[in-house]
């Protein structure tokens, strides 16, 4: 049944996901949809339904973890012009879901629009940034605190704007799993030029000292239980560097793991069992993922 060849935007078959994970991990979907604008997505969807495929969606694949073994079904990718449009007015931004996250925090800081700073360097889209509520920061600066109002698409297609208190953001959560983000609208605080770029500076720089970005990674595997760093209590089991094949527990942040080159989703998945069993066993906390797993 060729149900595909009604829709305009690109599609490919078999597409192996490692090409779209920021983990370079994962195997083929069925079907990989760049649905050309929402008209397009609204047909997709539909189809999908009526053809009982499944689906997900994915942004820049920065926090997920997908198996060799692939998914069946489909998976939707809003990397289209109509997904990707950014906009100011005043200090105010209208952005596509499809944007990455770092286009947004610069655009903003060139036109003197702060807030968001120390999310730079995060390889998400303002999609994956809305569903996993991204952060970062001692204090905790989320991308959901600026967050205005968001527009959705629900699985049968109904276009929702969402706005205040139905919108819930908590520590990597938010209720906006469940549905298809479309776009948002984004309060920054005015500030300055210099300063917003300087901060910038000093956050990407941070990251590149703290951080593992000389090897494919998903980020955090882990998300920090109340009042303890699962990074600190990974690495208090003596972790870093732990290696299962070609995945390894990052010696520089025990809360990365880091693909050495051809690492296996079993690889990985080895090893989160490992650090989870280990800090169970000695700290008695349960280790939760912040990751998503694709399987
Ligand atoms: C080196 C590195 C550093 C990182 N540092 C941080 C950090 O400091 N703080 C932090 O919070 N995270 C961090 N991350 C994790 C990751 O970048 C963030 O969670 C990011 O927000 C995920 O965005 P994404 O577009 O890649 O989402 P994906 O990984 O593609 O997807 C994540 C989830 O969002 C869903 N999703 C994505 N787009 C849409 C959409 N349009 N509609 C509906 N659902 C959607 C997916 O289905 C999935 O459930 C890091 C990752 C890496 C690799």
């Amino acid at each position: 049944m060729s149900w595909w060849k009604k829709l305009k935007g690109k599609i490919s078959f078999n597409e192996r996901l490692n090409k779209h994970t920021t983990f370079k991990i994962g195997g083929p979907c069925g079907y990989f949809i760049e649905p050309e604008d929402i008209d397009d997505l609204k047909l997709a969807l539909s189809l999908l339904k009526k053809y009982h495929v499944p689906f997900l969606v994915i942004g820049a694949g920065s926090n997920v973890l997908v198996s060799d073994r692939g998914l069946i079904g489909a998976v939707l990718h809003l990397t289209a012009p109509s997904f990707t449009k950014l906009t100011f007015k005043g200090n105010i931004a209208e952005t596509g879901a499809g944007c990455p996250l770092q286009k947004l925090i610069s655009e903003a800081a060139k036109r003197a629009l702060s807030g968001y700073e120390l999310l730079s360097g995060i390889p998400g889209t303002v999609g994956g940034a809305l569903v996993m509520n991204a952060g970062s920061g001692k204090n905790q600066r989320n991308f959901g605190d600026l967050v205005e109002k968001v527009t959705i698409m629900d699985y049968n297609s109904n276009i929702k704007v969402l706005t205040g208190k139905q919108l819930k953001f908590s520590y990597r959560k938010s209720n906006l799993s469940g549905c298809i983000i479309l776009s948002a609208r984004i309060k920054f605080n005015k500030g300055n030029k210099k300063e917003a770029a300087g901060k910038i500076r000093e956050y990407l720089s941070y990251r590149k000292n703290s951080q593992d970005s000389a090897h494919p990674s998903a980020g955090c595997i882990f998300k920090n239980p109340v009042g303890f760093s699962a990074g600190k209590l990974i690495d208090s089991c003596g972790l870093k560097g732990s290696s299962i094949g070609r995945a390894s527990i990052s010696l520089k942040h025990a809360n990365f793991i880091i693909n050495r080159g051809k690492a296996s989703s079993g690889d990985v998945m080895k090893l989160i069992a490992l650090a989870k069993r280990k800090v169970k066993n000695k700290f008695n906390i349960d280790l939760k993922p912040e990751i998503q797993i694709w399987r």
